[in-house]
């Protein structure tokens, strides 16, 4: 509650206290005189009461003026019990009845469960809409909305989404000087659409266009509203607005639009009504204000493909701008800018660590410098080294790693096999990811072990024969077990997993199978419907459906035949590798390689 509420809380008891005295004065002007009992005994005696009213307590009546009998004049008398009233009057005394004051007894009555009331809905209040509901702030929840006056982001801090930054130049300008774009007349743009993965710095980048721009920066996350009362969400989006409108030149950024902006109408139980009403009120609030006043609305989202078609339309958010996950060069203008915060050994191989990273956002990257730092922090160094920031690739990648965890004789080895054939399967075929390291320390729940393969480049395009070798590669694990203990073990359930998915776009979307040919046939992924997951409707019959079964299974167990013949062929390396991998626990690639191109020992079947 801020003070100025609690001054307008006194206002209203001083009001009401004035209005009680004048009504009091006023009333006592009007009102009847109050007489004794006895006065009013002898009054009746002597015929001058004219007419009563008796109620159970007072006896109100007119009787005749003195000097004046036409006229009358109000009286008012407390009755006194009958009998004590015919004892009293045979003596010479003034008696009158009073009534018990049962002010304080009324004021209890009523002001006891007010209070109890008020209290019972601040306490709700408190619990439903946080810390900061208050007595007379309803729907005025300031807190949830940040406002930062002063940012220190630039566009140097956001690195590696040069297109992104690009769309958002324009923005700059006119929030710098929104007068010199209105003469012009150009079309402002209202509402900014920043689409794109977790952490891949969308929020960053709205903090930066404020930063840039020298404007304020209001805040809110869409999924706050959805947990309101109803009627809250909606006031709370005029409410903003009200207070960005007092600060133009200025940006309200809504992080996870999605949260409130899901197209309305899907969802169980028919709807969200909370949510409807708040994305309606934003809907007009949209269009209600003149982007000349120069509030621009930025808004975030990694689903765009669920947000209400009404909150694209022309004039609300309509400019899309994709920060996406970064490339190689990306990540490595990232890195730069977090390796900034810390020391480092002056020749660090960015790119090298760039290569590594293939796949990870802005957040992400930033994880890993710091998780770097954590480490040469616990090794007692001065600096980072590239070994920190190896291990926290690792980590991040795989999970923790684990090392003292217990794990048997026998699960170690398979293990090892296991990751070894995935390996040799890979090496041996062209046109596959590099085999950077083989580890067999176990991280995480999920992986026991891993074989660690880098992209050399981010690829946008692959070809039949390198989605089968990748495959082959993926079954390599198990096939490795299947020669070496004549067993196969649960370890190859992600593989397996991720072969078939791989098989399946193959024959269903990228038409690389013989017998069905060039077709598309994966249908439409359609949205939520009444709480029912995505499914998939493909325009096709049952039989194409059988076919689609076989084509996939065939193909996975073409390529397995496949990994199953190159380590047979190779079964002296598989085996030597596998006894390194123990060993050692972690090998690289160009080990493994240069067991390959040993020359086989004499006796392999000794092994
Ligand atoms: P999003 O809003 O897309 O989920 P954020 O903007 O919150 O992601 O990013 C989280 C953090 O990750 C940022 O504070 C920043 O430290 C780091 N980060 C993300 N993207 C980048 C980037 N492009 N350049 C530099 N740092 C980034
Ligand atoms: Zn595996």
């Amino acid at each position: 509650m801020e003070k100025q509420h609690k001054f307008s809380l006194w206002y209203v008891i001083l009001g009401i206290w004035v209005v009680l005295i004048i009504q009091n004065y006023i009333a006592s002007m009007y009102a009847a005189q109050v007489i004794p009992y006895s006065q009013f005994l002898n009054f009746l005696k002597a015929s001058k009461v004219t007419e009563i009213a008796i109620t159970a307590n007072q006896i109100q009546g007119k009787m005749k003026v003195e000097g004046a009998p036409d006229q009358t004049q109000p009286f008012k008398t407390i009755r006194v019990d009958p009998d004590l009233s015919k004892m009293l009057e045979q003596y010479p005394v003034s008696f009158k009845g009073e009534i018990e004051s049962t002010f304080l007894r009324d004021l209890f009555s009523w002001i006891f469960p007010l209070l109890l009331f008020v209290g019972v809905w601040y306490f709700l209040m408190k619990r439903m809409g946080g810390q900061q509901a208050g007595f007379m702030t309803l729907g005025k929840n300031k807190a949830k909305i940040y406002v930062e006056n002063e940012l220190n982001v630039t566009f140097a801090d956001v690195a590696g989404v040069d297109e992104a930054k690009q769309e958002l130049v324009e923005v700059i300008e006119f929030l710098k000087t929104p007068a010199k774009f209105t003469e012009i007349g150009g079309r402002i743009p209202k509402g900014i659409l920043l689409v794109g993965p977790p952490g891949s710095g969308k929020t960053l980048l709205a903090k930066a266009v404020a930063g840039e721009s020298g404007v304020p920066f209001f805040s809110l996350s869409g999924s706050e509203f959805v947990e309101m009362f109803v009627g809250l969400g909606a006031a709370r989006v005029r409410d903003l607005f009200v207070q960005a409108k007092a600060k133009a030149p200025c940006i309200i950024f809504i992080d996870e639009l999605d949260a409130l902006g899901k197209a309305r109408g899907f969802g169980a139980m028919g709807g969200h009504d909370e949510r409807e009403q708040t994305l309606n009120q934003l809907l007009v609030e949209m269009d209600g204000f003149d982007p000349k006043v120069g509030v621009i609305l930025m808004a975030a989202t990694n689903r765009p493909e669920i947000l209400d078609p009404a909150l694209l339309r022309p004039g609300r958010f309509d400019r899309h701008v994709l920060v996406d996950r970064p490339d190689r060069i990306g990540r490595e203008q990232i890195l730069k800018v977090h390796l900034k915060k810390i020391k480092t050994v002056p020749d660090l191989d960015l790119e090298k660590l760039a290569n590594m990273t293939p796949g990870m956002v802005g957040a992400d990257l930033a994880n890993l410098v710091n998780e770097a730092a954590l480490l040469a922090v616990r090794r007692d160094k001065d600096v980072v080294g590239m070994a920190e920031f190896e291990e926290a690739v690792e980590r991040i990648i795989a999970g923790l790693e684990k090392k003292n965890r217990l794990i048997n004789a026998s699960e170690r080895e398979t293990v090892a096999y296991h990751e070894m054939g995935h390996a040799l399967v890979a090496l041996s075929l062209p046109g596959t990811d590099p085999v950077q390291k083989i580890s067999i320390i176990p991280r995480g729940i999920a992986a026991l072990g891993y074989t660690m393969q880098v992209p050399t480049g981010d690829r946008f395009l692959m070809r039949k024969t390198e989605l089968q070798n990748k495959v082959a590669s993926l079954l390599g694990g198990r096939a490795a077990e299947e020669i070496v203990f004549g067993d196969i073990s649960t370890g190859a359930h992600n593989d397996l997993a991720r072969a078939t998915d791989i098989t399946r776009s193959m024959i269903r979307e990228y038409g690389m199978s013989e017998k069905l040919g060039q077709v598309y046939l994966a249908g439409d992924k359609q949205p939520l419907f009444l709480g029912v997951g995505p499914r998939e409707t493909g325009d096709y019959s049952e039989a194409t459906s059988e076919i689609i079964d076989t084509e996939v299974r065939d193909s996975i167990r073409r390529e397995y035949e496949r990994a199953l013949a190159i380590l047979r062929e190779r079964k002296d390396v598989l085996i030597r590798g596998a006894k390194l991998l123990l060993e050692k626990e972690k090998i690289d690639g160009a080990e493994i390689l240069a067991l390959m191109a040993a020359p086989a020992p004499p006796d392999p079947a000794a092994e």
